[in-house]
């Protein structure tokens, strides 16, 4: 057996909501956490690699589980759809998986990829021959003609090269997800409605009928999928809640109704508050039309009420920040659990929601996601107190160590090479 790892001295958050405790001690003992908790009074097993933590943060490594893998964060997703083979996309990825764990983001799930390469990636990673998070992908997306999800302008016919299967019909949606399926996707991901890039008032339109959306639900849960669903108004949130989704992506309009449909249920809200605030924040100078920033913009801080009414009633949040689409790195995750403190949550709070509830979301919850014995060793060591200071999870450089399953896959926000 691999000789332990003791990580000591470090501000220990362990994901459950729990109060930080000090002076921490995480045991590793293979790919499995032996012990985590005060250092107090424990003894650390002879010959343990020492990890020291003083000055630094320890927690469950972050997740994500809303990233486009196989895009780059472009200013312009058609231009650079247009623009790469298929081969060059598929080195991007694996550039974009090294990117994600130095971030200290243990665990993604994609929600639309290029040429099935995020399950590639998946298999890759899990037969060691590239180092990446552990990842839940969905494959392509599914959207209705001219849906959100049609990247391809309408001069260029439907090819391998969108992020989405285009397809309308009962009959040709219900094929889509045997497809997904049976390349090996674990998730099913539907467009139901415009977006904020979307020309004004396409937001509040809804794309797949209702037999194609509840032809949807019922062959992905017939296949035991669970489905993500792209949605920004109330009558689609409504409808997707109604409807056994999993989780609701984005949701600008996720308001005080649709937060009371969803309470008690297994529906998740993923906000994706990231992706709306690098919009804003650059969209100018990257050369955005005005009005996908407008479009934003004028819903941002009404976003931020609803995400912080949603947590407050006890609705189920998840981490997502739309990595690899508009101007949104990979290795996002902590951008996104500053947003959550932005929308007036405690730093122990949006943590818990990035790692334990996410985890739970992703049905994986008693392998990954908190600091307990025998768990999973995803583990980060951040500097300084994050508490105090939650942006420094934005900085990939602040992460001294990222292990996966106790391996070490990053230090210093520079994935290693094995
Ligand atoms: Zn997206």
């Amino acid at each position: 057996m691999a000789a332990a790892t003791a990580i000591t001295g470090g501000r220990l958050i362990d994901g459950t909501g729990a109060e930080p405790v000090d002076d921490g001690l995480v045991l590793i003992e293979g790919a499995h956490i032996a012990y985590a908790g005060p250092r107090q009074g424990r003894d650390i097993p002879a010959g343990a690699r020492t990890v020291d933590a003083a000055g630094a943060t320890v927690m469950p490594g972050l997740m994500d589980v809303h990233v486009h893998i196989s895009l780059s964060a472009p200013s312009d997703l058609v231009k650079e759809l247009i623009a790469r083979p298929v081969g060059e996309v598929a080195f991007e990825v694996a550039q974009n998986l090294t990117q994600t764990v130095a971030a200290g983001v243990t665990t993604i799930r994609t929600v639309s990829d290029l040429a099935h390469l995020d399950i590639a990636a998946r298999n890759a990673i899990r037969n060691g021959k590239l180092v990446g998070p552990r990842l839940h992908p969905c494959g392509r997306g599914l959207t209705a003609t001219g849906g959100h999800g049609e990247l391809m302008p309408c001069w260029l016919c439907q090819s391998h090269g969108d992020i989405c299967e285009v397809v309308d019909g009962v009959e040709a949606v219900r094929a889509a997800i045997r497809r997904q399926a049976r390349a090996g996707a674990t998730w099913i991901k539907l467009f139901q409605t415009g977006g904020v890039i979307d020309p004004h008032g396409r937001i509040d339109a809804e794309e797949f009928a209702p037999d194609e959306f509840d032809i949807a639900m019922q062959t992905a849960h017939m296949m035991a999928l669970p489905v993500a669903v792209h949605a920004h108004n109330k009558t689609a949130i409504l409808r997707c809640i109604a409807g056994g989704v999993r989780s609701i992506e984005h949701g600008m309009h996720f308001d005080a109704e649709c937060a009371e449909a969803a309470r008690g249920t297994d529906t998740y809200f993923v906000p994706t508050l990231t992706v709306m605030d690098r919009i804003i924040k650059h969209g100018t100078q990257a050369g955005l039309a005005d009005y996908m920033i407008d479009n934003v913009r004028q819903r941002t801080t009404q976003h931020h009420e609803f995400v912080r009414h949603a947590y407050g009633i006890g609705v189920n949040l998840a981490c997502g920040t739309d990595a690899g689409s508009l101007l949104t790195p990979h290795g996002s995750a902590g951008r996104e659990v500053a947003q959550f403190v932005a929308c007036g949550l405690t730093p122990v709070q949006a943590i818990q929601i990035a790692t334990q509830n996410t985890a739970r979301m992703l049905g994986v919850e008693d392998e990954v996601g908190s600091l307990q014995a025998g768990r999973l060793a995803d583990v980060i060591v951040v500097e300084g107190d994050v508490t105090a200071r939650v942006e420094n999870l934005e900085v990939a450089g602040n992460m001294r160590h990222v292990l996966i399953g106790g391996r070490p896959v990053a230090a210093e926000g520079r994935a290693l090479m094995h």
